[in-house]
């Protein structure tokens, strides 16, 4: 059994505390909500009336917030937590942030001498009940090792990507590509529906070749085609456009420093900001099939 912080117990972070709890582990948390607080009081967590309070002398501290200012200014400072942590705690920052803001929390972190990896996830709100996350991890192989304690009771994939900032690299490379695989499968399909083909037998067939890919087998993008897609749902998240929005802005950061020449991400990203502004940010981002259907 560890002890653990945990920080930021929204609709990722509040069943990952929840797993936790329910695998043993004693559970400090902090939020700057009470409700969410008092979720995690009720599944046996004791609650902290701070960051640092939460913090305190524990093996680890898991964040799982919005975005690179509040990893920032949870970690960073004078009196940011890393300041205040020793070598006995390990860091692991869930959240899915701006590369540049996870390298220079790792680079603090170095130079305080407390272990710290950034671990986005993916796999959304269901994962994160199920425990079946994959976590995308950059930090040194001792931390990496440390964390294994831990990691695998929210999550059964757990990659060691690289130093620190690679798991937020990892995290930008594959939601790109996801956004690009769900616009082309929903491109083939309502090519195929157009030309009299039933996107059933349509998508059983790209299946079986060489079109074959996530979007298609788990959560194909046709209303009616598997039941258990959000396409099936009225396009209920899922995972929302926004989301997708969001993860899109940071692989266009990374693509941008690095260089690289991102045609097909940069049109992923118009796409499903266009369909955001057009009122779609709540649904599901496998939705972005409407757009080409009307
Ligand atoms: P959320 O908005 O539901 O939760 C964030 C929580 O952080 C809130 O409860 C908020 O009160 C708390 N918070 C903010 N600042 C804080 C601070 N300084 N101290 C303590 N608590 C603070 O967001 P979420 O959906 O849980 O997502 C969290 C992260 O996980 C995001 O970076 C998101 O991109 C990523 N993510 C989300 C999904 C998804 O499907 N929701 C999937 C993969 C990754």
């Amino acid at each position: 059994m560890a002890s653990v912080a945990f920080i930021g117990l929204g609709n990722m972070g509040g069943p990952m505390a929840g797993n936790l709890l329910l695998a043993g582990h004693e559970v400090v948390v902090f939020d700057l909500q009470p409700e969410a607080l008092q979720r995690l009081r009720e599944q046996g967590a004791a609650v902290a009336g701070s960051a640092a309070e939460a913090a305190r002398e524990r093996d680890y501290v898991i964040s799982m917030l919005p975005a690179g200012r509040h990893v920032a200014g949870l970690y960073l400072g004078d009196d940011g937590l890393l300041a205040q942590l020793d070598a006995r705690t390990t860091v692991l920052d869930c959240s899915t942030i701006d590369a540049a803001t996870a390298r220079e929390v790792g680079e603090f972190a170095a130079a305080s001498g407390v272990g710290f990896m950034d671990s986005p996830v993916s796999g959304g709100v269901a994962a994160a009940a199920a425990g079946t996350l994959a976590f995308m991890c950059g930090g040194d192989a001792a931390t990496f090792e440390r964390a294994q304690r831990i990691l695998p009771d929210m999550g059964k994939n757990i990659f060691h990507a690289g130093p620190a900032g690679a798991g937020q690299v990892a995290k930008g490379c594959n939601n790109m590509l996801l956004a690009i695989h769900m616009i082309g499968s929903c491109e083939a399909l309502e090519m195929g529906a157009r030309n009299g083909l039933d996107p059933r037998v349509l998508s059983e067939i790209m299946l079986a070749s060489s079109g074959r890919n996530w979007s298609l087998e788990v959560y194909n993008p046709y209303p009616g085609v598997m039941e258990s897609a959000p396409a099936s749902n009225d396009y209920q998240p899922g995972f929302m456009v926004d989301l997708m929005v969001k993860d899109l802005g940071l692989a266009m950061e990374i693509a941008e420093h690095s260089g690289v020449d991102n045609a097909l991400g940069k049109l992923a990203q118009a796409l499903y900001q266009a369909h955001s502004e057009a009122g779609n940010g709540q649904r599901d981002f496998s939705s972005i099939l409407e757009r080409l259907r009307q």
